[in-house]
């Protein structure tokens, strides 16, 4: 999904003058370090303004970081867990204390509004607290498995490793990744978006005043060559991705294919299933908090609702909020320009085809920021399946209602979809609840509840074409992802022990 427009800037360019922040630099072996000649300018989403210039590193730079990663891998692994960790306690009092100044910097780089940046704030720091819980359920294994003999299994780190990172959720997002590979007793190299990489930085200075080791954590910024050089990196053992889907095919094959572990999460196209009996209040909230919130900017947005029968209460209520809110206050700016013009093209080639738009929001300006890239809340009833705007995915604040006759069809519609991160049903009825619970196929399912994130311990990750490699990117699945396992077989007693198998 990302359109870069990159330039060859030197420092005395006249944009400069504007940048609220110096040039974004690389964060390698435990120090900053200035990135070029290639830059791309950061953007506020609010105002069109320039932020910052953000260096556009490959493989170079990717091999610096790696050799500080590697240089930094005898002492980190030899670090027992539990004085591992004690860093991530240190540095989640630091999210916490930093809370306000970070959500801060989310809104300035990404345009979330302040609640939205402070929740992904908190769930970073959930995610850091699921870290520090490593010591108490990595534990290993043991067990007498004939007479005598002992077989135990250890985890391991793999070694030196690697995240890519979305725009959407410039702080959440890398958490999701790096607290626990760096627990397990690997060495991290970061790639954030180049759309949003001013966070990035801040976590590694936090990281650093709560004790982590240079070298530990490091950040190399740029765009697909940068990607492309850690996909390739044959000292780069293990990488996660989370992006678009098309991205996310390249990446799981291009890392596949240089033997590396990959788990690549892609895009999404939610639907919400309303039924007639749902609680009309709950339904039309829970529906316009999950399309609108962080602006429809997340994998987790709703994106269909999916209108079983006599629904038109909930629509009309649904509508009737969604008019109230106040684009700039209750939702933010969508990421860039080209966003802004892709998503209201693809509100009016569904009206072209015969929706109903019955909330817009293209041409939404607000005052003040007439430069910024808003799009309001939109609404769009009697969208047929076959519409593109059912099938792909927007990335804004876009609902758009299919209107079926039974449960039954409303999850042809759901499975139908090449996508499958989320799913939710909203209904007084537990029969129909659990119905769709089994149906559906997405690997989060809400029932009552629009954005079905599982909180920690739980783990999160889609199915189908919205999540490719085994197993799932947060909770015990990132102990699997990020850790190899040692089998060992142990007899001290002479006597014991002779079966078919042990000798
Ligand atoms: P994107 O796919 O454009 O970019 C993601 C990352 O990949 C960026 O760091 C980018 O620099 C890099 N990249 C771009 N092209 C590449 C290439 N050809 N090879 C290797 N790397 C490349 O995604 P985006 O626009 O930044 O983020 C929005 C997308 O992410 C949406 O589709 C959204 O649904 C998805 N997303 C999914 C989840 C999930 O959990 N499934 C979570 C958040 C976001």
């Amino acid at each position: 999904m990302t359109s870069i427009d990159t330039h060859t800037a030197s420092p005395a360019s006249g944009r400069a003058a504007a940048r609220v922040y110096p040039d974004v630099r690389h964060w390698i072996g435990g120090q900053f370090v200035a990135g070029g000649p290639r830059f791309l300018d950061v953007l506020n989403p609010a105002t069109g303004d320039v932020l910052s210039r953000v260096p556009l590193g490959g493989a170079p730079e990717v091999d610096q970081a790696v050799a500080a990663a590697r240089r930094a891998l005898p002492g980190w692994e030899a670090t027992p867990i539990k004085e591992r960790v004690q860093v991530f306690y240190r540095y989640k009092a630091l999210l916490e204390r930093h809370l306000t100044e970070l959500g801060a910097l989310v809104t300035e780089e990404h345009g979330k509004v302040r609640p939205d940046a402070e929740a992904e704030i908190l769930k970073a720091i959930e995610l850091t607290e699921f870290a520090c819980s490593l010591p108490q359920i990595a534990v290993g294994e043991v067990m007498e498995v004939s007479r005598g003999v002992e077989c135990r299994l250890e985890r391991h780190p793999l070694g030196v490793v690697a995240s890519i990172n979305p725009f959407n959720f410039p702080s959440m997002v890398p958490h999701w990744s790096f607290p626990n590979a760096i627990a397990l007793g690997n060495t991290f190299v970061l790639k954030p978006s180049e759309q949003v990489p001013l966070s990035a930085g801040r976590i590694a200075e936090l990281l650093r005043e709560a004790g982590l080791p240079d070298g530990v954590f490091n950040v190399v910024h740029g765009g697909r060559e940068a990607a492309e050089a850690i996909l390739d990196h044959p000292g780069i053992e293990a990488v996660s991705f989370v992006g678009s889907t098309p991205v996310a095919k390249e990446v799981y094959r291009r890392g596949s294919a240089a033997l590396k572990r990959v788990l690549a999460l892609g895009g999404a196209k939610n639907h919400v299933i309303v039924m007639p009996d749902a609680d009309p209040e709950m339904a039309a909230g829970g529906v316009l908090a999950a399309m609108s919130g962080c602006t429809g900017q997340r994998c987790m947005a709703a994106s269909v609702m999916v209108a079983v029968s006599a629904t038109d209460h909930i629509v009309d209520r649904l509508a009737a909020q969604a008019r109230t809110m106040v684009v700039g206050r209750d939702v933010g700016p969508v990421i860039s320009r080209q966003a802004k013009e892709r998503i209201e093209r693809a509100i009016g080639e569904a009206e072209q085809a015969g929706a109903t738009v019955l909330v817009d929001g293209r041409n939404a300006v607000v005052p003040g920021k007439e430069g910024g890239f808003y799009v309001g809340p939109t609404v769009i009833d009697h969208v047929r399946p076959d519409m593109r705007i059912a099938q792909e995915e927007v990335f804004g604040p876009v609902l758009a209602i299919v209107r079926t006759r039974s449960l039954d069809e409303a999850l042809e519609v759901e499975n139908a979809s090449p996508f499958g991160n989320a799913a939710s049903i909203f209904t007084e009825s537990g029969g129909l609840a659990r119905h769709t619970m089994e149906r559906a196929s997405a690997g989060m399912v809400g029932v009552n509840v629009g954005v079905p994130v599982p909180r920690e311990p739980f783990p999160f990750g889609g199915w189908n074409e919205s999540k490719f490699g085994v197993g799932d990117i947060t909770g015990r699945g990132a102990i699997e992802f990020w850790s190899k396992a040692k089998k060992i077989t142990t007899k001290w007693n002479r006597e014991a022990g002779t079966t078919w198998m042990s000798k």
